[in-house]
């Protein structure tokens, strides 16, 4: 895989860390939230990696589920056509709500989803992903605790997929040209 990568953009030391300090301060902002254990929603695939390093940070009882929405039908460009591939098996209604995604582009997913557990019911709903493109923003959305913003381009690693691979690299990083040809 490593002969495919450009360039590294975030090393895994830095995720670790700021995993470390963001499951520090979501324990400080859910800690007074004691009539039920907080849900944390992962969003398949690509938020498992950092949702693990994450959770050993939230020192709160919760409990986890997951979905799989879909907006990137193999490519790298995001589309506005947002399918619910696997719902929650847990109610929301009443919950808090934190939803655990890899990065936030166009915005589109988290819209529908957030919109989608708000209308269930749910107490609250937050949240905390690993990446931020603000410039690639088409709706008004913005994650309540982001780990790393970044430029405009399609990255790899640590989740992330181009055509479902590269998820398992342990870094951020920009694939070669050459891959996409
Ligand atoms: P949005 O709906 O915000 O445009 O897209 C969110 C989803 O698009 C992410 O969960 C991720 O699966 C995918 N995505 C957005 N930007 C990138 C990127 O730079 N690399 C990869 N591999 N996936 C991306």
């Amino acid at each position: 895989m490593m002969r495919d990568i450009e360039k590294v953009l975030i090393t895994h030391e830095e995720i670790v860390q700021k995993s470390q300090e963001m499951g520090q301060q979501i324990t400080g902002d859910f800690k007074m939230c004691t009539d039920q254990p907080l849900l944390v929603v992962g969003l398949l695939k690509g938020s498992v990696p950092f949702m693990s390093e994450l959770l050993k940070s939230i020192d709160l009882m919760l409990e986890i589920d997951f979905m799989d929405v879909s907006s990137y039908h193999g490519g790298t460009q995001s589309t506005n056509d947002v399918r619910i591939l696997r719902d929650l098996e847990t109610s929301v209604t009443g919950r808090h709500v934190l939803i655990i995604e890899d990065i936030v582009d166009t915005g589109q997913t988290l819209k529908k989803v957030v919109g989608m557990l708000e209308s269930r019911g749910a107490a609250s709903v937050k949240v905390a992903s690993l990446l931020d493109k603000p410039e690639g923003r088409k709706v008004v959305l913005d994650a309540d605790y982001v780990g790393f913003t970044i430029p405009n381009e399609f990255v790899v690693g640590y989740g992330l997929d181009y055509n479902e691979l590269y998820r398992n690299l342990p870094f951020i990083g920009i694939l070669k040209a050459d891959v996409y040809a």
